[in-house]
């Protein structure tokens, strides 16, 4: 009687002993945690680049991404939600598995990931890029049950309409609240973007008595100059910013009655409250363990690889980067880091030292943008500025509509190369 493989394997024991060597794709694994913009871009990358010799799958819940970076673009009226959704269709074409599907747990042990389903997932190397998760107990009296009330709109998609349903639900002369996060967040910028998309649209709507109280728990903010002189010249009297020194912290806020109390000053019947909390890296890195006391995860800056997992990297929002910010371009430039480092690991691919870009674009007005940047390499242990470059107050307009230019093709270019 003839035996098949299986029945082979199954008498001899090595069934039972070696579950995970007895399969028939001999490829090395990667499996990749979230489909933003650094995971899409790490599985396209590997797959793409390994020609097929590495089996990747990305784990990923929603059937589309919608991008947080141009949703103040949206805000403003400047593009509709489908200009901002992307399919994950194109990746297959590389050879990326999707499964859509929630990660619920990592199995350091064993080298796998459970699914939702109570599935399983073998890794020989693992990308976690879940994002942030909100601290939802950072603003006193607000949480997760009243965040269709008070609007975050930090994560894309269904908050980003409703923060803009609210928007152009306020009277004019009503009052606007922006509660402002602390460092370190998803995208330095985006908070002052977005109140100057808020003014725009209140603008337009022939609401100039409008206003945006802006309360910071930060002394200062990213491009805080550059953003000023925009709110002055464009928006005048609509938008105040108010430092620690000045509103002496938050105390509460009141969704039921719109009400913001600092130690400065009560806002009353606000129209609109837009609280954006304090952060810290996706539930599925701190559960497994991969944070540090900051809440979020280090990692070796010659590689992205985690610093308490050799076999884990960690890249986006979830990572300690050093000098680099949170944004899409920094998750999307490490994420091509550690596709690389990998392709070295698991098939001997060749590698290059590290190096690092990001510049962040803001749209005030129509046509008028400005920017800051910087490339990065690692030094002393972490991720370190080469070099930086920001706009200065006082351009053109000619150079600011450059700058607008600039963005547009960035987010043709980034989205492309994260999902085609
Ligand atoms: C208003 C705003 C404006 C912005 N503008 C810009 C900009 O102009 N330029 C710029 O570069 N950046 C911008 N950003 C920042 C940018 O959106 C983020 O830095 C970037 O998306 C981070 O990428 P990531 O891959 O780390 O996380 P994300 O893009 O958030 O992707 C994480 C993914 O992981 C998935 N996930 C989480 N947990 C699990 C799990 N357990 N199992 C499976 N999947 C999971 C999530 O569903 C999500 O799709 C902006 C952000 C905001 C909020």
């Amino acid at each position: 009687m003839s035996m098949n493989r299986r029945q082979l394997l199954a008498a001899t024991g090595a069934l039972i002993a070696a579950p995970h060597v007895a399969r028939a794709d001999a490829r090395p694994r990667v499996v990749i945690i979230g489909g933003g913009a650094g995971g899409a871009t790490a599985a396209k990358y590997i797959a793409k680049d390994s020609g097929g010799k590495i089996d990747v799958t990305l784990i990923e819940p929603s059937r589309t991404f919608v991008t947080c970076f141009h949703s103040n673009l949206y805000l403003g009226g400047f593009k509709d939600m489908k200009a901002i959704t992307h399919s994950y269709e194109a990746l297959k074409n590389h050879g990326v598995k999707v499964i859509h599907s929630r990660v619920a747990m990592i199995d350091r042990e064993n080298k796998r990931v459970e699914l939702d389903d109570s599935s399983h997932q073998a890794y020989d190397r693992l990308i976690v890029a879940p994002g942030i998760d909100l601290k939802y107990d950072s603003v006193p009296g607000w949480g997760q049950a009243f965040e269709e009330v008070m609007p975050h709109a930090w994560k894309a998609g269904k908050q980003t309409e409703i923060l803009r349903a609210k928007l152009d639900a306020v009277p004019d002369g009503g009052t606007i609240v922006m509660i402002a996060p602390p460092n370190p967040y998803r995208c330095p910028p985006g908070p002052y973007e977005r109140v100057s998309m808020m003014a725009y649209r209140l603008q337009q709507a022939g609401k100039k008595k409008a206003r945006i109280v802006i309360i910071d728990p930060k002394e200062s903010f990213s491009k805080q100059g550059l953003f000023q002189e925009g709110w002055e010249k464009h928006y005048p009297g609509m938008v105040e910013w108010l430092g620690p020194k000045i509103h002496d912290g938050l105390k509460s806020v009141d969704p039921k009655t719109g009400t913001v109390v600092t130690g400065f000053e009560t806002y009353t019947n606000a129209a609109l409250v837009n609280v954006i909390p304090a952060q810290m890296a996706g539930k599925i890195a701190r559960d497994a363990k991969l944070v540090n006391e900051t809440g979020y995860c280090p990692i070796k800056p010659e590689t992205m690889q985690s610093a308490i997992d050799p076999l884990i990297y960690v890249i986006g929002d979830a990572a300690i980067a050093g000098d680099m910010p949170k944004s899409a371009f920094a998750a999307n430039s490490q994420a091509k880091v550690a596709a690389m480092m990998i392709r070295g690991e698991l098939i001997g691919a060749r590698t290059f030292p590290a190096r690092y870009a990001n510049t962040c674009w803001s749209l005030i007005s129509p046509n008028n943008t400005v920017k800051v940047g910087g490339s990065y390499g690692p030094k002393d242990g972490r991720i370190a500025s080469v070099e930086t470059f920001v706009s200065k107050v006082g351009e053109t307009d000619a150079q600011r509509k450059e700058q607008q230019d600039e963005n547009t093709g960035w987010y043709a270019g980034i989205t492309a190369d994260m999902f085609q």
